[in-house]
């Protein structure tokens, strides 16, 4: 049915967000091809200082991935059969899949009603002798609190590069096109100050060989490609005045709202002073006819997420059920992302909030 009607405004708008740099990833590319070199090099090694001094930490490990990233830090924590990881299911699957596939057993607690993200007295009240990791997600770009936990928090900072230093054992990185800093396909890192932890990463994303073709490790291959790793360096000086453009949208949200004939149903995300805005996401009980009188006004919207993962086929034999986390439940059938990519056109936020209180006062 979408694919037809005008969509005016977009979720995210790439090829806009790419204009703004065109001319940098031109040549970046060219760089690339000039140089041969097409794995490993020292395009990824410069992004890898590049992006660690951005981010405030020591070390920066390129990977194939965000979802790599995760799978290698598990990887590198020794994850294995029979240990637990306890995380949020409110999150991309991912953040469980990369310790599933590990053999562990993911263990899921609720999330925080005002914050969607893990709650840290939940994770904590998980907490067995075979718990190995927490792994709270900042989703939408919000900073979740972590827990004080006797095990390593790994940080799932896919959704919130820019928001702040690492302060668990190692945070894992999305360069997705459409995340705040974006590859032109799949990439991404993972950011520790481990200097241990940075070389078991290392190490682990090239079959675990050292020297080349001697094994000490079992791997995979988890690299960042040098043409990921050169359009990421053209477009990382560019991340800090995004970030100031997806906050200031916030506030034009909020200021809009504000001024808008809207019910109290409809809540707007918690606000916190780290939040990069990689999603703007209200919560409305109705959300689902809102969503598509939205669609209907050419206004792209996105459900992140529409299912919880403890309820997801694959993970049937944990044993979760409707009502086993009902918080995340409820925020699963209300959560509604708007359009707050850098590239929005000026009079789009008053579009989105007019056709919001439009479907309110027919309602
Ligand atoms: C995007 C994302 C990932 C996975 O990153 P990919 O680069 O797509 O593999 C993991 N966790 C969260 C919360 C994400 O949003």
């Amino acid at each position: 049915m979408l694919a037809w009607r005008a969509v005016k405004i977009p979720l995210f708008d790439m090829a806009a967000e790419l204009a703004q740099v065109r001319l940098s990833i031109d040549a970046a590319i060219a760089r690339v091809l000039d140089s041969g070199v097409l794995i490993g090099g020292p395009e990824v090694a410069a992004f890898e200082r590049e992006l660690a001094a951005a981010a405030g930490a020591r070390h920066a490990i390129g990977t194939g991935s965000g979802s790599d990233a995760l799978h290698a830090i598990f990887l590198a924590l020794g994850i294995a059969r029979g240990d637990e990881v306890i995380t949020t299911p409110l999150t991309f699957f991912a953040t469980a899949g990369g310790a599933a596939r590990l053999g562990a057993r993911v263990v899921f607690a609720d999330i925080d009603d005002a914050s969607l993200t893990l709650d840290p007295r939940a994770a904590l009240a998980a907490c067995t002798a075979r718990t190995r990791a927490i792994v709270p997600v900042h989703l939408f770009g919000a900073p979740a609190e972590l827990p004080a936990a006797p095990c390593p928090i790994v940080e799932d900072a896919a959704q919130s590069l820019g928001g702040g230093p690492v302060r668990g054992a190692a945070a894992a990185v999305s360069f997705f096109p459409t995340k705040n800093l974006g590859a032109l396909g799949d990439a991404g890192a993972v950011l520790t100050n481990d200097a241990q932890l940075a070389d078991r990463l290392a190490l682990l994303r090239s079959h675990g060989a050292r020297p080349k073709y001697h094994h000490v490790a079992i791997g995979g291959n988890f690299r960042l490609d040098p043409l990921q790793a050169a359009v990421l360096r053209a477009k990382l000086p560019q991340l800090a005045g995004w970030t100031r453009t997806r906050r200031r949208h916030a506030e034009t949200y909020r200021a809009l709202f504000a001024a808008a004939r809207i019910p109290p149903e409809l809540r707007l995300p918690a606000p916190h002073p780290a939040h990069v805005y990689h999603q703007f996401v209200i919560r409305a009980p109705r959300r689902d006819a809102l969503r598509s009188a939205l669609a209907d006004a050419g206004i792209g919207t996105e459900i992140y997420y529409p299912e919880p993962l403890h309820l997801q086929p694959c993970f049937a034999e944990l044993g979760y059920r409707a009502g086993s986390l009902p918080i995340a439940e409820h925020a699963c059938r209300e959560v509604l992302a708007l359009p707050i990519h850098p590239a929005l056109a000026p009079d789009a936020q008053a579009y989105v909030v007019d056709q919001i209180a439009a479907f309110y006062a027919r309602a």
